[in-house]
């Protein structure tokens, strides 16, 4: 009895051929988008301290009441596989010292977050997102920058008709004012609200804005706005994002009811849906949290970032795989005697910057014949020994020449072309 077949797990999946190639586009506009503006890469471990998050993205949210991979060391510390990105390049920042370098500090990074979530079309268990995130500064000028560039990536892979959701949160003072207001309101009518949303009144009542329960939403339109309470600078920031986005032609809508699920933001908060994703039409958000990195332990720093998720980027964008670079020179032989000589022609064209490739599979001089031509092979060197038939399989033609001169011939026939 063979053994039984296994599975990638539930919500993860393997990428292949086209899809991988897909997502090398993806990653090449992001770099030349993202560099072009002054993000420097930065990856971080796929794992952290359970407390980052916990600290970091909030004890409230459903990311770490819910969605966490968590596990124990053999030392018995708390680890989780990172659900998202911005508390652990603010962890970063402060390990490496960044805030001595010259302020902003841009980072960007594509990577693999992971959360436990229900499985379905668009939302997995692993996923990808590229990410920008800048810190040191909260000029509402780098809040636009940053919402342009995703804007401007979104537009480079192909997603249309995106529609950008902004609002600002104000400060954590106006957020904890506005936050009794919006309690009383939501006690109040403690009667039609959801369970869910009932639970949390105390804990994160701005998540009642999220909820798609009937009761809830009703409830929800006559509930008090954070935007009309933003204390005077928080009020002038968010006017002087408005116009620095339609100076560069950025079209948003302002959304009052717009809550993002993490709770460090304050200030700018926006979200880029998509409908041709269905259900799950979030592409990409973001906002500014300007008292993270303090809560993390680093000096008190603001910063402005985004996350776009690299599938639902493929799902809702354009991007065609790209071409496979063709073959130059594809070594055959006669007689399995000569597979020592083809060998060491393949690592000379190699050397000499030649896209080339070798029969690996045993097949019959017939047979090789035939994969080169299906790999597209531009020259084929059939190696007898000390003699090689040369043959052009784009341009016709062939030449018996000395099988050292092989690799020669080639680079002289590609050049002449
Ligand atoms: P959603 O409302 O779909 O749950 P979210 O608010 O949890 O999204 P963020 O934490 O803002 O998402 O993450 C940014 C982006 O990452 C999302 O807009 C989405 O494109 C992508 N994303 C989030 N969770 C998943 C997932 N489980 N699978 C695939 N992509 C995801
Ligand atoms: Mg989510």
């Amino acid at each position: 009895m063979s053994a039984p077949k296994l599975k990638a797990p539930r919500g993860t999946f393997d990428v292949l051929g086209e899809q991988a190639s897909v997502r090398s586009a993806l990653e090449a506009s992001a770099r030349a988008i993202l560099e072009g503006a002054g993000y420097e890469r930065i990856e971080t471990p796929a794992f952290e301290a359970t407390e980052l998050f916990a600290r970091g993205v909030g004890e409230s949210t459903d990311i770490v009441r819910k969605e966490m991979f968590t596990f124990t060391d053999e030392a018995g510390r708390s680890l989780t596989l990172r659900p998202e990105g911005t508390a652990p390049v603010c962890r970063a920042y402060v390990e490496h010292g960044m805030h001595k370098r010259r302020q902003p500090v841009k980072l960007w990074y594509l990577s693999s977050f992971f959360r436990h979530e229900r499985a379905q079309a668009g939302r997995y268990r692993q996923f990808w997102q590229v990410g920008a995130e800048a810190l040191g500064s909260d000029d509402p000028a780098l809040d636009a920058e940053s919402i342009a560039l995703l804007v401007e990536l979104l537009q480079a892979v192909g997603v249309t008709g995106a529609r950008l959701r902004l609002s600002s949160l104000g400060s954590a003072e106006t957020r904890g004012e506005y936050r009794e207001l919006l309690k009383s309101h939501l006690r109040a009518n403690e009667g039609s609200l959801s369970e869910d949303v009932r639970s949390r009144i105390e804990l994160n009542p701005l998540r009642a804005f999220d909820s798609d329960h009937e009761g809830t939403r009703r409830v929800m339109e006559a509930a008090p706005r954070l935007l009309e309470h933003l204390n005077d600078d928080d009020a002038e920031h968010f006017s002087q994002v408005r116009e620095l986005l339609e100076v560069a032609n950025v079209a948003y809508e302002v959304d009052s009811t717009l809550v993002r699920g993490l709770d460090y933001y304050a200030r700018t908060v926006f979200e880029l849906t998509s409908d041709s994703l269905g259900a799950q039409s979030g592409v990409g958000g973001g906002g500014r949290y300007d008292g993270l990195v303090e809560q993390l332990g680093g000096p008190p720093t603001p910063g402005v970032g985004w996350a776009a998720g690299v599938e639902r980027m493929m799902l809702a964008g354009d991007l065609q795989p790209g071409a496979v670079a063709p073959v130059e020179l594809f070594v055959a032989f006669e007689q399995p005697r000569s597979r020592r000589i083809a060998f060491g022609i393949l690592a000379e064209a190699r050397s000499a910057g030649l896209r080339a490739q070798m029969e690996l599979g045993g097949r019959s001089p017939k047979g090789q014949l035939g994969y080169a031509n299906a790999l597209g092979a531009h020259y084929v060197a059939i190696v007898d020994g000390e003699a090689t038939m040369l043959r052009d399989l784009e341009g016709g033609g062939r030449e018996r020449i000395a099988t050292d001169t092989v690799v020669h011939a080639v680079l002289r026939g590609l050049r002449t072309l």
